[in-house]
C-alpha cells in the first residue's frame, strides 16, 4: 500500500470526467487500498480516484460506519433534500453549505466486481453524492449556497 498525492483546486484533472471500469483487476484493488490509506491519513470521510490523479470511476467512503468502496457508482433514486456544511480534501480551508438529497439509492460494483444496490441517508448519502460529483468533474464549491467564515 502507498499514500498517493491529493490533487488540489486548480489542478485540471479535478475537472475531467472519469471513465467506467470494465474489470475489477488487481490494479483497481491496489488503487482502492491506496485511496483508503490516503483518505484516513488526511482525516477525510471520502475520496474519489481523480483526487489522486486517476480518471477512473472509483470512490471510497467512511463516514464512521465502516469503509466502503464503490466502483462505477450511479445514483438511481433520490428523495428529500437537506442542507449542511461540506468540505473537500482537494479544497483545503474551504467550507460551505450545500444542498443534497436526504436519501439515495446507489448502484455500483463492489471490490469483488459484484453489483450491489445500496441505500444511504444523510451524511452517508451526502458523502456519496459529493464523491460521485468528483467523477464528473464537479466540485462542492460549484454548489455552495452559503460560505462559512
Ligand atoms: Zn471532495
Amino acid at each position: 500500500m502507498a499514500l498517493r498525492n491529493i490533487r488540489t483546486y486548480g489542478d485540471e484533472i479535478l475537472r475531467k470526467k472519469s471513465r467506467s471500469i470494465d474489470v475489477v483487476n488487481d490494479r483497481i484493488k491496489t488503487l482502492i487500498k491506496d485511496m483508503f490509506e490516503t483518505m484516513y491519513e488526511a482525516d477525510g470521510v471520502g475520496l474519489a480516484a481523480p483526487q489522486v490523479g486517476i480518471l477512473k470511476r472509483v470512490v471510497v467512503i467512511d463516514v464512521g460506519e465502516g469503509p466502503i468502496a464503490l466502483i462505477n457508482p450511479e445514483i438511481i433514486e433520490q428523495g428529500g433534500k437537506y442542507i449542511d456544511v461540506e468540505g473537500c480534501l482537494s479544497v483545503p480551508g474551504e467550507q460551505g453549505e450545500v444542498e443534497r438529497p436526504e436519501k439515495i439509492k446507489v448502484k455500483a460494483l463492489n471490490e469483488e466486481g459484484k453489483e450491489i444496490i445500496l441505500e444511504a441517508e444523510e451524511l452517508f448519502a451526502r458523502a456519496i453524492c459529493h464523491e460521485v460529483d468528483h467523477l464528473n468533474g464537479v466540485l462542492f464549491v460549484d454548489k455552495i449556497i452559503k460560505s462559512e467564515e
